[in-house]
């Protein structure tokens, strides 16, 4: 199976959408990303590659709650939170609460590659990320240009995140996801996107990047819960990102998933109003939308 010269690869922009609303740039940057991402697949590129260089994109777009679309706490500080993983060698990297640095996505990949760590959290996270060099955010009130979101009423959670999955011409699999997290959210709270398990996944089998209420995704275990579906039930990766889905909507979530499995199927249930979302695959699959 891994040496089929198959690739597969799914975006995400959030499940925040409401109807009322018009997503059309957004989606017309999805569409245009994954052409260069598909050619990078399509030359051999690995994965782990691909996800990285997709969600960077999608956090330098400024069109979703991740990266420079990122809105503030309610502490007035922009606190973001990444993940990345790579399945065949289940190696991964994540920041926390991270203030003052371009691409969370870029800190968490040199986690998983500079230390002996996982995931950082704050002022070392932000520490280490300056002792790399990597690119600072100095001017947060200019830099960053929150992505038009709802509004929350009182007690509802609005929210937004990125994400990507692959599969490589290798079989490699990988996840990634980059998020702001909840708006206005309480300082230091950190959500499902950079906890392993929860809302970030990749093994041999599935590569898994949610988005949602972080919360109740880190209670239901979603991602992990996906590849355990699959090798345990025996399930297919639709049946089993579904079956994950519904575990924590009966806890009382709402958001979606993207998921892509060792064969390159691709499934992207939501049980939210609306999921930014884009396939292109090696079957010339090319597709993205919000709703259904
Ligand atoms: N899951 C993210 C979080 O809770 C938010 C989102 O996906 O919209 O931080």
């Amino acid at each position: 199976m891994a040496s089929l010269p198959v690739w597969a690869l799914a975006l995400h922009g959030g499940a925040g959408p409401v109807r009322s609303k018009d997503y059309a740039r957004e989606e017309a940057h999805m569409a245009a990303l994954l052409e260069p991402m598909a050619a990078r697949l399509e030359g051999g590129a690995p994965a782990l590659d691909v996800v990285t260089e997709a969600v960077e994109a999608l956090e330098a777009s400024g069109l979703h709650i991740a990266g420079k679309g990122a809105a503030p706490n309610a502490a007035g500080a922009w606190e973001l939170d990444a993940a990345l993983m790579d399945g065949p060698t289940r190696r991964a990297g994540a920041v926390a609460a991270l203030q003052g640095f371009a691409s969370p996505i870029r800190a968490a990949r040199a986690v998983m590659e500079h230390t002996p760590h996982v995931l950082l959290a704050g002022e070392g996270a932000a520490g280490f990320c300056a002792a790399r060099g990597l690119e600072r955010v100095t001017d947060p009130q200019s830099y960053y240009t929150p992505a038009t979101v709802r509004r929350a009423t009182p007690g509802e959670l609005a929210h937004g995140t990125v994400g990507a999955v692959a599969r490589d011409t290798h079989g490699r699999l990988a996840a990634a996801t980059s998020t702001g997290g909840l708006i206005g959210k309480t300082p230091g709270r950190v959500g499902d996107s950079p906890l392993i398990g929860a809302g970030t996944w990749a093994d041999q089998r599935c590569a898994v990047s949610c988005t949602g209420q972080g919360e109740l995704f880190i209670r239901a275990n979603v991602a992990a819960d996906v590849s355990a579906r699959i090798v345990y039930a025996r399930q297919s990766l639709h049946a089993a990102a579904a079956g994950a889905l519904a575990d924590m909507e009966a806890l009382g979530g709402d958001g979606g998933l993207i998921a892509v499995d060792a064969e390159g199927n691709v499934a992207t249930p939501f049980v939210s109003e609306g999921m930014k979302r884009g396939i292109a695959t090696s079957a010339g699959v090319r597709d993205v939308r919000t709703f259904r």
